[in-house]
């Protein structure tokens, strides 16, 4: 393959380009020129300490927080100063808050939320039936193990129930990007291996992008493809085999940072 037609093929498979993002918050900068790039079918992850600017740069990246300098583009598109984005593209991002945050007294069940997924496709598929409506409300809820809790009230889901139904909400409906803030959190050990499972067959079989702020530095190292350590500017960024090196670690997180090692899936070797 020639050198022109490697780039041509890069470019087809990029489906997020962040150049030089800056971002503050209240005056403070947040984040510093930031710039990286997430292939088709992988998973990077976004490592650093509190404070680092990562849910920042998600929420700068969503466009739900404005950003002073830089240029962001989703499948080629670009998004505006305000966060405006192209609504067809924007509609393949899926997005997992680390918390969601809703009324408990909403009379709405599990399988009305995931269905609420589907339906805003309506307007681009109106040939689409109840019964394929149905079938993939019952795929998606059962790819999170969740197809039991279809019935139950949204009040009524643990905090790992909820995270998988929401889960499921993003899985309705084909996506290119998902975005993930700490996800795992309020999972049991059980759901946190089925999860990052699913993880892997959506980017492998499906083609995903996989964005995820993580503070497991051994499922990083075990899981992802790619990894950026982020304290306000980016410290390094590239395979977590290369990258999360110990003075990489220590340059991001601070001298006196000792990683902690999970024993068990150590013993296991693969976690
Ligand atoms: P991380 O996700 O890595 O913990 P954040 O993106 O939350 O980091 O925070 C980056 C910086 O932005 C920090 O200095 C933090 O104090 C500040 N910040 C976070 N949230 C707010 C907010 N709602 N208003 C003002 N500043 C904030």
């Amino acid at each position: 393959m020639s050198c022109c037609a490697v780039h041509e093929r890069a470019l087809q498979d990029e489906v997020l380009k962040v150049t030089g993002l800056t971002v503050y918050r209240e005056r403070q900068l947040a984040i510093e020129n930031v710039s990286f790039s997430l292939l088709k079918g992988t998973d990077t992850a976004i490592v650093g300490p509190n404070g680092a600017g990562k849910s920042t740069l998600i929420q700068a990246l969503l466009g739900i927080l404005p950003r002073q300098t830089g240029e962001i583009q989703v499948l080629g598109q670009p998004v505006s100063k305000q966060g405006k984005l192209d609504t067809r593209v924007r509609e393949q991002i899926a997005y997992l808050p680390q918390s969601f945050l809703f009324d408990r007294l909403l009379p709405m069940t599990v399988q009305e939320l995931v269905g609420l997924g589907w339906d805003r496709l309506g307007w681009q598929l109106p040939w689409q039936s109840h019964n394929a409506r149905q079938r993939a409300i019952r795929e998606a809820l059962s790819r999170v193990d969740a197809w039991h809790l279809r019935h139950q009230s949204l009040s009524g889901l643990s905090g790992g129930e909820t995270k998988r139904v929401l889960l499921a909400y993003c899985l309705v409906r084909p996506r290119k990007l998902l975005i993930l803030d700490e996800a795992p959190a309020g999972l049991d050990v059980r759901s946190e291996g089925a999860f990052y499972q699913l993880l892997k067959e959506l980017k492998q079989e499906n083609g995903w992008a996989i964005l995820q702020i993580s503070h497991d530095i051994d499922m990083v190292r075990q899981s992802c493809d790619r990894v950026i350590c982020l304290n306000q500017t980016i410290h390094c960024q590239g395979t977590p085999q290369v990258t999360l090196t110990a003075e990489n670690l220590s340059l991001t997180y601070g001298s006196d940072f000792v990683p902690y090692r999970h024993s068990c899936r150590d013993k296991q070797g693969k976690g």
